[in-house]
């Protein structure tokens, strides 16, 4: 699944703290699987088949299941959710008793005398179709032609599967799956499984697919409507990508994507995907990430549709998704977690390949750079001293949603794989997978497993170096203290003490960190930091010094301050790498105290003219902080004047138009750049983007996406009523969702304050389609940079609406973990955890103290960069004297 909500645990908790649970670094075992249900009754296969009724949000079903008795019992406990079941029959005889709770989501069958052995339970049922993304949904939408319609479609993970059929609804009882639905004829259907029979009777066509593998409730998958296909056959299997009728040509780039990841994969895991097909859905509107149901993975359409309208970043976004979805064929659908407490093992290992591939077919987008954004982003929320582990109990399934956090899970897990990868090698390493791929096929997994593996293939001892990683919080701060003898030959010594965002963590090994060293532009060596302090030798002390070259390690790094000073004299000519990651760690160390603004400052100034984009970005990002903290002081002229001319330079020699033959990442440094100096009072920036404008209002087609995306940005930024009114005009007019969204967002950064009041209606009003259900949050959301307050009150008068598509328990973590980090200037701290905290249930308060650290973190952060900020212009001034 990816970022159906940003979201996280309220448990925390770490194998090492709690040693003895049964769960705890032991390789999966079905009977010692976490979980609510008993084990003595097992699912073998199951036929499901309904009959919905789109327009009166209900549906009718019936179902029987095959069931193992593994041991004598009168007792079968299931779970349902919002069903009523009736002629429940064991073996065609009536049971003694049936009883529902939607409380507990559990339904128990008594019979009348214990059974062992295999036996059939069915029942018929009825059953509700959900307005939201959960379970079995209906999604209304607008046709290419305008007319409105309606699909049906499915969203099962975590434990969704029950709202559309009672079931063992937990990861580790794998089952056979039949699916039989009955729809208007005119519909397409798409299932996990081809389908085996169809037959039209009257308006109605019924449809069966063909049985799936042995796999959890929460693959499976339906989706029936107004569809159509593009398809291709390449070896064994079929691909094909499904659009509502008009848009399916829309899915010919991610057809060819599909076709090449899948090769990469069956040669990468040694393992070929096993299903006959491989279908893509692109669901308009739903939910706003993608789910990897075998053999009929789900797309918020616009992350797997390209049109005319995508740019560059909506291309890759696409094919970083669909990487992710179908590494999920292998890690979470081929072999399952045993257990939401290691989410990790599908989502890690997902957003780890899906990363690596990207690079791998994309040489020139050099993704890994760009997927060092996410990185620190994980380092941000993990340096929390309120942060969790990657792995986390989770004792209810009814929590496992919990276990979906998009910093910890995705993208920290992503970057411990990375690292291990290189510590081992990527061979080694690939040796690994492919055994644990091949041991557990068409079963569930735990850490364990995964190491064990890892162990056998490179013989050393990666338990003992990977387990920590993910059962502790945080992450080091490896400082770094050279002495140089008489020859200059460089000797370092190594510590590691927790980084925390506030600095102060307590000294001392808590984590074997793989470093990889690299003097000069030499090829680095790998250096296992495993104790209190280590010695290294590192080269000569003239060259640049990178502790973790090539940015590839979890984990910061303080210099001493004469090696900073040599890293800093050398940075232009360091390798790409070492700068984003010297760039990274410095910038981090400013928000701690730990280090000065001064010294990060000196690289960003040192950067010239170079065109390194991720170089770039970081500097620009760590420049806009700078200036909406300063915003409102007196010292905010200046620093616009300063960052201004630091990035000026770079943006007139890359020009507003694309070089022929120029690489995607230049194209992504243009867009920064020009945003920041529109953001920055740049007025020729701005005035040159109200002259484009006007031509592209002229003749919209004559404009690149990529282009058109950063000049909407920047007018809607400073429009005045005229121009607002223009965009507006273009918004509701668009025939494409994507570039529809593109011009909403574009005038949600309105400065003025009139205008931002209009923004509001908008976000509020039912001009945006019904598939854009998560637009009027986003659009509130990105208001709040310019208007921070009136962003905040519009936010908690409207949240049933603004968040209309987010289930109560996701809406929850929401409040608790993410508001108090968008809204931290917006009201009083205070009062601003008062309402977070009215807003919460009880079990969210590990969020909201996650949330605050942040807010409190962001506050004092803005009074340093100022006070710092102000201090380093007035010294600048003083010395230009
Ligand atoms: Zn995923």
């Amino acid at each position: 699944m990816l970022n159906r909500t940003r979201v996280f645990s309220a448990a925390l908790c770490c194998c090492s703290l709690a040693p003895a649970a049964a769960w705890c670094g032991a390789p999966f075992s079905f009977d010692s699987a976490p979980g609510r249900l008993p084990k003595n009754v097992v699912p073998v296969s199951y036929d499901v088949a309904i009959v919905p009724d789109a327009d009166a949000l209900r549906f009718a079903g019936t179902e029987s299941v095959r069931l193992q008795f593994r041991a004598a019992t009168a007792t079968v406990q299931f779970n349902s959710l919002n069903q009523t079941l009736s002629h429940v029959l064991l073996d065609g005889k009536p049971v003694k008793s049936v009883t529902s709770s939607d409380e507990q989501q559990l339904t128990t069958v008594t019979l009348t005398k214990p059974a062992t052995g295999l036996h059939t339970l069915s029942f018929s049922y009825s059953g509700k179709i959900e307005a939201q993304p959960l379970g079995l949904f209906a999604q209304k939408y607008t046709k290419p032609d305008g007319g409105r319609a309606v699909l049906l479609s499915t969203q099962f993970e975590a434990t969704e599967a029950r709202r559309m059929f009672p079931c063992w609804d937990e990861p580790a009882f794998r089952a056979y799956f039949r699916l039989t639905v009955t729809v208007p004829k005119s519909w397409a259907t798409v299932g996990n499984m081809p389908i085996a029979q169809r037959t039209v009777h009257g308006e109605s066509a019924t449809v069966s697919f063909q049985r799936s593998p042995k796999m959890p409730s929460y693959l499976v998958e339906f989706t029936g409507g107004d569809l159509r296909e593009v398809s291709a056959m390449r070896g064994n299997t079929h691909f094909g990508i499904w659009a509502v009728a008009g848009h399916e040509q829309d899915g010919a780039v991610a057809l060819a994507s599909a076709e090449d990841i899948l090769a990469d994969y069956n040669d990468y895991f040694a393992y070929p995907y096993p299903l006959p097909k491989l279908d893509s859905i692109a669901v308009p509107g739903g939910f706003s990430g993608a789910m990897e149901n075998w053999g009929a993975i789900t797309y918020n359409d616009r992350i797997l549709l390209v049109g005319p309208s995508s740019t560059m970043q909506n291309r890759q976004t696409i094919f970083s998704i669909q990487a992710h979805e179908m590494a999920h064929q292998w890690f979470g659908d081929l072999v399952t977690m045993g257990w939401w407490d290691d989410t990790w093992l599908n989502e890690s290992f997902a957003s780890w390949l899906a990363a690596k591939e990207t690079a791998a077919r994309n040489p020139q987008w050099r993704w890994w750079e760009q997927e060092d954004e996410s990185r620190e982003s994980a380092m941000a929320a993990d340096a929390r001293a309120t942060s969790h582990a990657i792995e986390q109990h989770v004792t209810n399934e009814l929590e496992a949603l919990n276990s979906f956090d998009s910093d910890i899970t995705y993208s920290k897990g992503e970057a411990l794989l990375r690292m291990l990868e290189a510590y081992i090698g990527e061979d080694v390493f690939r040796q690994g997978i492919r055994s644990y791929v091949k041991n557990r096929a068409y079963s569930n997994a735990a850490a364990a497993d995964l190491w064990n593996a890892l162990r056998q293939a490179s013989g050393k001892n990666i338990p003992a170096v990977a387990a920590p990683w993910i059962e502790r919080p945080g992450f080091p701060l490896v400082s770094v203290t050279a002495a140089c003898d008489s020859s200059g030959n460089r000797s370092v010594t190594l510590s590691q003490k927790r980084f925390l965002l506030d600095g102060g963590g307590a000294n001392g090994a808590q984590w074997q960190v793989p470093l990889r060293i690299r003097t000069g532009t030499s090829a680095p060596r790998t250096v296992l930091l495993d104790t209190q302090e280590q010695k290294s030798a590192a080269g000569r002390c003239d060259e640049a010094l990178s502790v973790n070259a090539d940015a590839i390690g979890y984990y910061r790094v303080q210099y001493d301050a004469d090696t900073l000073a040599v890293n800093t004299r050398l940075f232009p000519g360091a390798v790409d790498g070492d700068r984003i990651a010297l760039l990274d760690d410095q910038w981090a160390l400013v928000g701690s105290g730990e280090a000065s603004l001064q010294n990060f400052l000196a690289l960003a100034s040192s950067m010239g003219e170079d065109r390194d984009a991720r170089a770039w970005q970081q500097i620009v990002r760590a420049l806009a902080i700078i200036e909406y903290a300063e915003r409102g002081s007196p010292g905010h002229q200046a620093f616009a004047a300063y960052a201004r001319a630091l990035i000026k330079p770079v943006a007139d020699a890359l020009g507003w138009d694309a070089a022929p033959q120029e690489t995607p990442n230049v194209g992504v440094l243009r867009d920064t750049l020009l945003r920041d100096l529109s953001r920055w009072d740049d007025q020729a920036t701005i005035d040159e983007a109200r002259r484009r404008f006007a031509v592209f209002v002229q003749d919209p087609h004559q404009m690149s996406a990529d282009a058109q995306a950063s000049l909407l940005a920047i007018v809607g930024q400073n429009a005045d009523a005229a121009t607002f009114a223009q965009l507006h005009r273009l918004a509701k007019d668009a025939k494409d969702d994507t570039f529809m969204q593109r011009c909403y967002v574009a005038l949600a950064r309105v400065r003025d304050p009139e205008l931002a009041g209009q923004v509001v209606q908008i976000a509020l009003s039912d001009e945006l389609p019904p598939q854009a259900n998560t637009l009027g949050l986003r659009l509130i959301l990105t208001l709040a940079r310019e208007h921070p307050r009136l962003s905040w009150d519009t936010y908690i008068a409207h949240q049933d609406q603004l968040m209309k598509s987010v289930s109560s328990d996701g809406r929850s973590i929401v409040i608790a973990e993410q508001t108090p980090g968008a809204y931290w200037d917006a009201l009083p701290l205070d009062q601003l955890e008062a309402w977070a905290r009215a807003n919460i249930p009880k079990g969210a308060s590990d969020n909201l103290a996650r949330g605050m650290e942040t807010a409190h973190h962001l506050a004092a952060q803005k009074l340093a960069l100022v006070k710092a900020t102000d201090a380093y212009l007035a010294s600048a001034k003083h010395a230009a004297r």
